[in-house]
């Protein structure tokens, strides 16, 4: 076999594996598939001008590519087990942290160094979240910001380009069980190797249920989050934000016991939109740089709902409602939350009036005409739980952009190893597993794998 090892995916799970590879036994013959492009070749067309939506790129070059779905996000590598994905149930929670900080030592070394970590313990918000009904989760955060998260991929992709074989552009086709090893199936033939890493993210996620059912490996899916995107002014929220940067805060509603939860918090940031499969929701950027910094802060609030029998297609619903979405407003819409409370519309004129500035262009309209009553529901009466610990969340001039979407991988069945019962070195790692749902989870899940075959 011309490979050792072949990782299928350049995303954060792809790429600290083969680091840790070539890191640990710079013997090994390491390849490397990736469907998008290398990182300087990732350039999304929209410019706001010219190209002011989406053109449904044959690869999202926000999704795909070195760095995967991470490499223009805002960076925030949270050390934690209270969220961002299950790893810890495979592996432990004191492995799961230590490999979380292990990774966060790499990043150091690799141009993260001198970016800020923040932290919940011992802050006075947790009494203040309990007190107004709300749960302020527990982690540290490392802020690397969209513009130095760049720096670190651009020094491992220098780094690894030595040792490790890359093929940019080339998405894998099928996955063949061999004897002893795999093959992968590619535009370009075939390549063989004895272990394989398949590390596919969320863009990956259909690809990965074809893969699953090839190979006959077991997987569930009953889970997709809704919600929509607030932005404010920073002010409202600085008090948090100077503190822990991102405050994950979670709320059950009264009316039907949801769970509402804050996601994605960008402190001066911008909201952008996101191509998930062909259709548009709404993200958020922040920087690091001061001269990118703008007045205004955005977070997701997003409402879990969880599916039981005989429904299996929890991502279907989510996309439906986003299509919807996309159909009335030709992409993102865009409310003010007085609107949404009095029963009307957006018009550009009332978004003009507003004391908020929207980041994002996006079309003024009605989200009580797509998204669900007890999703709008739980998210009102958490934008009225926030109001409390941060008054000024709930004015009228609040921004409401939707639909956000936070798809969640059918979850793959493995084994403490990360692998299918039934096919041994076959490791399927990141948020293509479902085991994880961020950065540091994707990246600590490609560190263990990467020391199991090492061990081998
Ligand atoms: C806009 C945005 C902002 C985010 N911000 C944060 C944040 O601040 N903090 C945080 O913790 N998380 C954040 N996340 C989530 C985080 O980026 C992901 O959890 C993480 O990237 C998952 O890593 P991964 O390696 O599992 O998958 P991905 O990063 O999705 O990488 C998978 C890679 O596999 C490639 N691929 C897919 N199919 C194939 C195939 N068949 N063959 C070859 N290659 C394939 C894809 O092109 C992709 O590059 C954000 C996500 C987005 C989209």
């Amino acid at each position: 076999m011309k490979y050792d090892v072949v990782i299928i995916g350049a995303g954060p799970g792809g790429i600290y594996a083969a680091y840790e590879l070539m890191q640990k036994n710079s013997d090994l013959k390491v390849a490397v598939f990736e469907a998008g492009n290398t990182l300087e070749r990732r350039k999304c067309p929209i410019d706001g001008d010219k190209v002011p939506t989406c053109i449904h790129c044959k690869t999202c070059a926000i999704m795909n590519g070195f760095g995967g779905a991470g490499a223009f996000s805002d960076g925030k590598y949270n050390i934690t087990n209270d969220f961002g994905g299950t790893l810890y149930e495979y592996i432990g929670r004191d492995k799961a942290n230590k490999l979380m900080e292990y990774v966060d030592d790499i990043n150091m070394e690799n141009g993260g160094e001198g970016t800020k970590m923040y932290s919940t313990a011992g802050s006075k918000f947790k009494t203040i979240c309990m007190q107004n009904g709300l749960t302020l989760l527990n982690a540290r955060v490392r802020h690397l910001g969209t513009d130095v998260n760049y720096i670190v991929l651009q020094n491992l992709l220098e780094k690894l380009s030595k040792k490790v074989d890359f093929f940019f552009n080339t998405p894998i086709e099928t996955i063949e069980a061999l004897d002893d090893g795999y093959r992968v199936h590619h535009k370009n033939g075939v390549d063989e190797a004895k272990y394989c890493i398949v590390s596919v993210g969320r863009s990956g996620s259909k690809w990965m249920e074809k893969v699953c059912k090839d190979l006959d490996i077991e997987t569930t899916s009953n889970r997709v989050d809704i919600g929509v995107r607030v932005e404010i002014p920073s002010e409202i929220f600085e008090h948090i934000t100077d503190e822990l940067y991102e405050g994950k805060i979670t709320y059950r509603t009264k009316k039907f016991e949801d769970k509402v939860r804050t996601f994605c918090m960008n402190p001066h940031g911008i909201v952008v939109n996101e191509n998930t499969n062909g259709i548009v929701t709404v993200n958020g950027h922040s920087f690091e740089d001061e001269k990118m910094k703008t007045n205004n802060t955005n977070f997701a609030l997003l409402v879990a709902k969880h599916f039981s029998e005989p429904f299996k297609d929890s991502n279907g619903y989510g996309e439906s409602i986003v299509r919807l979405s996309n159909m009335l407003g030709g992409g993102v819409i865009l409310q003010r939350f007085g609107d949404l409370e009095r029963g009307r519309r957006s018009t550009q004129k009332r978004i003009d009036e507003g004391t908020v500035r929207p980041t994002l262009k996006a079309t003024p309209g009605d989200l009580s005409l797509v998204l669900p009553k007890r999703i709008l529901d739980g998210i009102v009466e958490m934008i009225y739980a926030l109001d409390k610990i941060a008054p000024g969340m709930a004015n009228d001039d609040t921004l409401l952009y939707g639909v956000e979407v936070k798809f969640y991988n059918m979850e793959v069945k493995l084994d403490e190893t990360l692998q299918p019962a039934n096919h041994r070195n076959l490791y399927i790692i990141g948020d293509g597993s479902g085991v994880t749902h961020s950065l540091s989870h994707a990246s600590a899940s490609g560190v263990y794998v990467a020391d199991e075959i090492l061990e081998k």
